[in-house]
């Protein structure tokens, strides 16, 4: 008879290892505690789905920014190319956009939910939904069962794919810490990753709807020590700043928030101080006549003029020919690091992905069976890895999921 294997979690990860288990013959059931399967694929990518990045292990890797190195064998196993393979060999034409960031052509992610639902259908997965797994059965460092209410589904290995902790009206609500927990394992505390962050500065109200591109941001922790610097967009909310600079390094901030931190963003990135000094000088030449706040609009977005105006010390009114040298160099030195003051991140429901989860050095990373529990394996985000924007936690899922599917 073969071997009877429990998945929970009909997310990415959950599909991907319960297909690939039951192809290789294993009696496959996956339990899903929604009505339907892949509630958060649904909405990725604002819809889109951004499946992986066409880039290289190591690309991926570097993308990944809590416990990398934990992927390398999933990764050689089942790579960011081998996903694309998956989705095209069964009808599912993919494009890759900006950054490298791989979408379906169809530009729906309900075809890569159908995909995956079809992965399992056509191998003879059972896929029970409206059920939710509530505990593991264990005997003698094996599991036995996983039990679901008040019934057991007796199993020869289970594989633990629920997710993370954040957007839990999908589903992924943490009930995986909990299941890995009472087997014994360790969790790093949850908490949120790519997700918005908060500023209690007064300006951040008048900025609300700004975008910016081609900046440059750099977070600093109360110690005035850098703890993350990124290159792109961003855009002021109100409640504070996001968009994908922000979003990439909020991981670094934490739920609490790191007391007193803040984010200098430089307006200027491609000028330094003495070219982007020169720039200003022509544009107050050009606008000599005129007063200081109708002089930057070649320089700045209108929606932050008044308000680099307000912070440069610099009478609104003054005539640009009587601007000082000192005045000028130190309107310089604001837009190289505008200052915007972090309370912390929105809640952890918020984030685009849970940072920590079943700690890595307990599940081995060639076949993502846990060292404590034989027969037990994770898969996707309940595991602690997370990555940044640009289809990298979805990578996560599809490796770490195949991997599982193969090795239970
Ligand atoms: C708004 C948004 C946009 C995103 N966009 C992208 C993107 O474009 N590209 C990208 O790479 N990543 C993106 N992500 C991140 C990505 O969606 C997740 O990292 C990924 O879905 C994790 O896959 P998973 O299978 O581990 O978990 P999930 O997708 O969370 O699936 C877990 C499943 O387990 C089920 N479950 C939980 N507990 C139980 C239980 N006790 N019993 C039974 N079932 C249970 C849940 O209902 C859920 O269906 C996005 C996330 C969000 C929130």
């Amino acid at each position: 008879m073969s071997e009877t294997v429990v998945v929970i979690g009909a997310g990415p990860a959950g599909m991907m290892a319960a297909g690939k288990a039951a192809e290789r013959g294993k009696k496959v059931i996956l339990v899903e505690k929604n009505r339907n399967v892949g509630k958060k694929l649904l909405i990725t990518g604002k819809g889109r789905c951004n499946i992986t990045n066409n880039t290289d292990v190591e690309g991926i890797i570097n993308n990944i920014a809590g416990n990398g190195i934990f992927l390398y064998s999933s990764l050689y196993s089942f790579s960011n190319r081998d996903i694309i393979d998956f989705f095209e060999k069964k009808g599912l034409k993919t494009k890759v956009e900006r950054g490298g960031r791989v979408f379906p052509v169809s530009d729906k992610s309900e075809d890569v939910v159908k995909v995956l639902y079809k992965h399992c259908l056509d191998n003879g997965v059972r896929l029970v939904t409206s059920c939710s797994a509530n505990g593991l059965e264990l005997d003698n460092g094996k599991v036995k069962g996983v039990l679901t209410g008040k019934k057991k589904i007796e199993c020869d290995c289970a594989v633990i794919a629920t997710g993370g902790k954040s957007y839990q009206a999908t589903g992924s609500n943490g009930d995986g810490y909990r299941l890995a927990k009472e087997a014994g394992h360790d969790i790093i505390a949850p908490k949120p990753s790519l997700v918005p962050l908060v500023s209690g500065d007064a300006f951040i109200k008048e900025l609300q709807g700004l975008s910016l591109r081609n900046i440059e941001v750099k977070f600093f922790n109360s110690a005035k020590n850098m703890i993350y610097k990124d290159f792109g967009e961003m855009i002021f909310t109100h409640f504070g700043i996001s968009g994908p600079v922000i979003l990439s390094g909020s991981r670094f901030i934490g739920a609490k928030g790191v007391k007193n931190a803040y984010v200098l963003i430089d307006l200027k990135p491609a000028l330094d101080m003495l070219k982007l000094d020169k720039r200003i000088q022509r544009d107050f030449e050009k606008y000599s006549g005129k007063q200081f706040k109708n002089s930057l609009g070649d320089l700045l977005p209108s929606g932050l003029i008044p308000v680099i105006v307000g912070f440069s010390g610099i009478d609104e009114k003054k005539k640009v020919n009587q601007i000082t040298r000192a005045e000028r160099l130190a309107l310089g030195k604001l837009l190289k690091a505008f200052k915007v003051n972090i309370k912390g991140t929105r809640p952890i429901n918020e984030a685009i992905v849970t940072a920590g989860g079943v700690k890595t050095d307990q599940i081995d990373p060639a076949t993502m069976e846990s060292k404590k529990v034989k027969g037990l394996f994770f898969a996707g985000e309940v595991i602690d890895v997370d990555g940044y924007t640009g289809g990298y936690n979805l990578t996560i899922a599809f490796s770490t999921g195949f991997c599982a599917g193969i090795n239970c």
